[in-house]
């Protein structure tokens, strides 16, 4: 039996049990179903075919969620923190533990290819690990003195918080999120993408077998518009971290201003790979095609946009043809496959859409530009060149593995194209000139940029956007910034003078 047979035999022994019982959502401990009973469907891009059904969540329940979550929180938030560490230490042991079932649904469900999905399990494990250490130090603060205080300064937990993450990489994208909350001393509910529900029912159940209290996670499965919305607006939810699209992040700052929410926004990006003709171009080769078209290209940090210097631009396209050419597009399953399907028919047709867009522009389709196949959502890995930077290929965030390709004549034209767009998430950086790079960075709108690298993450660093790309950072103590709230309480240290008011 090959590889792609037995991963599919084993999926099947997975899938098994959520056939029956479908995706419940997960309210104060229970799995439960949505109160209204209602359902919608999930199925897999490779062959549109029907996994489950899931909870279809709406206000009720997340009105119970969240009450679930206030009711947890205070017992939560007092637990000490080297007992929250141990919980959450436990989640991770059972993370890995089931592993290769998490990557396998993830696989199913989203169509990313096995050979990334299978260390994106691994990473949501030490995501909590990482979070876990640093629980005990969370609260810790500063000794501040004046001349008649001691101010000491200290962070509590902010509450109850909405989670709600998008449909690319889930699983690990929510251990981001979730992992410094809990370890912070928060209650949560998460909404999940309703493109991909099934990883984050597993997630949740996994923490409740680690030993995660009832209510401190509640999960509604639902529509954004619905569940989504009505978790924005919820009084008893103090803050929401959200991923997702730029004009959603927009709406959802609107829906929360009621209640005066506290927003994490990780939002979309169109992120330039800027070679000059100093650098290691085998390399630069690498790291580009890697950023562009692993995960499908459904990446916010994808490295969409090459700004390629012109002496070595037809060499270096030439070779790029090449070896977008080679890449291959086949069943997440298979082991083999670099590129699966693109997650679902609405995002597919928004993608395959700019191919017809960068023609009517006056672009090339160098390479790709076409699907793969009758069935599922499978598209060749496409590139395009001849490109300018007012073309709508090169402004728009198209989300799949498509690049588009614009030549620059110098230093200052490629930091003009570089900087010409909304957003301003990554940015990655290729020369051997030291003094370039620095000069090259300190002007780049992004709010994380690699110079002679690929996108590495180190959870210590702070990861997020500028412009349309989003509000905070994710990361080391920036996740604590976000999830907790800062005291000040000040001691006087002896008997200075106080204002007598009324006094005769
Ligand atoms: P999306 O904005 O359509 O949906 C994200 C989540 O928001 C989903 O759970 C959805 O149900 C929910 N939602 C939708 N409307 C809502 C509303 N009115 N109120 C509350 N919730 C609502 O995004 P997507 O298509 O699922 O994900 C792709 C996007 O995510 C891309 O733009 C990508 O760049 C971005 N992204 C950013 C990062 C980052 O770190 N900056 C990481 C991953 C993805």
């Amino acid at each position: 039996m090959s590889d792609l047979q037995q991963n599919i035999q084993k999926l099947d022994g997975y899938l098994a049990r959520f056939r029956e019982t479908g995706i419940l959502n997960q309210i104060a401990g229970e799995a439960v179903p949505a109160l209204s009973g209602e359902i919608f469907e999930t199925r897999s891009p490779v062959d549109e075919s029907f996994i489950c059904n899931v909870a279809k969540g709406n206000g009720a329940d997340v009105d119970a969620a969240a009450k679930a979550a206030k009711a947890a929180f205070p017992a939560w938030r007092d637990m000490p923190a080297v007992e929250r560490r141990e919980i959450l230490h436990k989640i991770a042991d059972k993370i890995v533990e089931r592993a290769d079932e998490i990557a396998l649904c993830e696989c199913w469900d989203t169509g990313q290819a096995l050979r990334f999905m299978s260390k994106a399990a691994l990473r949501g494990a030490d995501n909590f690990r990482f979070f876990a250490d640093r629980a005990p130090g969370a609260r810790d603060g500063q000794a501040l003195q004046s001349s008649t205080l001691m101010n000491v300064t200290t962070r509590v937990p902010i509450g109850p918080v909405g989670v709600i993450t998008p449909w690319n990489t889930p699983f690990m994208l929510s251990t981001w999120k979730i992992a410094p909350a809990l370890a912070a001393g928060c209650t949560i509910v998460h909404k999940p993408a309703e493109f991909s529900p099934l990883t984050a029912r597993i997630l949740v159940e996994i923490a409740e077998e680690a030993g995660l209290p009832k209510g401190v996670w509640n999960l509604v499965n639902g529509m954004g518009e619905d569940a989504g919305r009505t978790l924005t607006e919820h009084p008893d939810i103090k803050a929401i971290a959200f991923v997702g699209e730029s004009r959603t992040g927009s709406l959802i700052m609107k829906q929360g201003a009621d209640t005066l929410k506290r927003f994490h926004f990780e939002l979309g990006g169109k992120n330039p790979v800027v070679v000059f003709d100093d650098a290691d171009q085998d390399r630069a080769l690498d790291a580009a095609i890697f950023m562009i078209y692993s995960l499908n290209g459904e990446r916010c940090t994808s490295s969409s946009r090459l700004l390629i210097h012109e002496p070595i631009a037809d060499e270096f396209e030439a070779r790029l043809i090449e070896r977008v050419n080679n890449i291959k597009v086949g069943h997440p399953l298979d082991p083999e496959t670099e590129i699966g399907p693109l997650i679902h028919k609405t995002h597919f047709d928004k993608v395959t859409s700019y191919f017809k867009t960068a023609q009517d522009d006056g672009a090339t389709i160098a390479a790709g530009g076409k699907r793969v196949g009758e069935e599922g959502y499978f598209v060749r890995p496409t590139l395009f060149t001849n490109a300018a930077t007012s073309m709508t290929i090169a402004q728009e965030e198209i989300f799949g593995p498509v690049l588009t390709s614009i030549r620059f004549s110098d230093e200052a034209e490629a930091l003009q194209i570089a900087n010409d767009v909304d957003y301003g998430l990554a940015g990655y950086v290729w020369t051997n000139d030291l003094t370039r790079a620095l000069r090259f960075t300190k002007e780049l709108d992004a709010g994380m940029i690699w110079v002679n690298s690929e996108n590495v993450r180190h959870l210590p660093t702070p990861f997020g956007g500028m412009k349309a790309s989003g509000i905070g950072r994710d990361g080391g103590d920036w996740s604590f910034e976000f999830f907790m709230e800062q005291k000040n309480i000040a001691f006087a240290t002896g008997q200075h003078k106080i204002p007598r008011l009324g006094a005769l």
